[in-house]
């Protein structure tokens, strides 16, 4: 059995990584590309569980060798299940990624990381919305403080054995029609993960393109026929885009609540407030310029 870890740079991939690994870690290279590829075992669950650490993305579109190698090792259909892991102190851009992961069949876990530096904070997660929204499974984790490890491997143990069938955020648009047109046509052709590939294939991505020219051609028929009027003409990524974050602004940010009463100023926050005053901004600039000007030149 195999689980990916995926999610954006500084989620905590590899604290998680490293915690569930141990001494087993194995450090080598992806195929072709100098992009370390991380691996390890996990040995408290019935079967033993091989653990892949993907690059961390921002999306699973080819910008990057770390966007392609974690596009590609997600397609092969090696991974079991996907556990993402999603920085709750950032929730919103973090969730980006997860509308993307959500769009292939591979069963998906979320594993919501740093509940310890969100509860510090006084604010409070509340995994079960987001699960309900998402339709996957959410437990609140502690990659640094070891706190429910094992309840999230062993919720990705049970998620593995569940067929699961991608989602889309286009489903509540009025881009519906033409995503489902075009979803058909990949549906008749018989290809894996056809939600994503659909997406893709709206989007114009080249590596889609290259996987399947004449279903990349049709799909831009449907585009030319079928888009809805907005704002960004023919530029699918850029709807697609939009449309993610709306959909994780309208049905997902509710899963973190930050302390009630406002938020609380961060030190850097506070320096601002002071630094940047309106009136006293200027004198305060001036007092500082010459004290290092004195302390250089006397
Ligand atoms: P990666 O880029 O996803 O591999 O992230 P890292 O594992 O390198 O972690 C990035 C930073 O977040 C490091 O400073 C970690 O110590 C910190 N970090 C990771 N997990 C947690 C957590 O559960 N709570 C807190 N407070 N910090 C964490
Ligand atoms: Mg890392």
């Amino acid at each position: 059995m195999k689980f990916a870890l995926a999610g954006n740079p500084n989620c905590g991939k590899t604290t998680l990584f490293n915690a569930l690994t141990g001494s087993t870690a194995h450090v080598g290279n992806w195929p072709g590309v100098t992009v370390d590829r991380r691996t390890g075992l996990y040995k408290k669950l019935p079967e033993r569980v091989e653990i892949v650490d993907l690059p961390g993305i921002y999306s699973l579109s080819p910008y990057s060798p770390e966007e392609t190698v974690s596009r590609d090792f997600l397609l092969s259909g090696e991974p079991d299940v996907i556990v993402n892991i999603v920085d709750a102190t950032n929730l919103e851009r973090n969730l980006y990624l997860t509308t993307q992961l959500l769009e292939t069949d591979i069963p998906v876990v979320v594993a919501l990381n740093m509940a310890d530096a969100v509860e510090r904070e006084g604010g409070r997660l509340h995994p079960e919305k987001l699960a309900e929204a998402l339709g996957v499974p959410v437990v609140a984790i502690s990659a640094l403080k070891n706190k429910n490890l094992d309840a999230v491997m062993k919720a990705a143990w049970e998620a593995a054995s569940r067929p699961r069938a991608g989602t889309c955020v286009l489903e509540d648009t009025p881009y519906r029609p033409l995503y489902e047109r075009a979803l058909r046509l990949y549906r008749e052709a018989g290809k894996d993960n056809p939600v994503f590939r659909t997406v893709k294939a709206l989007e114009g991505d080249e590596l889609e393109q290259k996987a399947s020219p004449e279903l990349f051609e049709r799909v831009a028929g449907l585009k030319k026929e079928g888009m809805p009027a907005n704002d960004f003409g023919d530029d699918f990524e850029g709807i697609m885009a939009d449309q993610r974050y709306t959909y994780i602004s309208a049905r997902l940010s509710g899963a973190v609540t930050k302390k009630e009463g406002g938020e609380k100023l961060s030190g850097s926050d506070r320096a601002d407030r002071v630094l940047t005053h309106r009136i006293w901004g200027i004198p305060i600039f001036l007092v500082i310029m010459f004290a290092v000007f004195h302390c250089t030149f006397s």
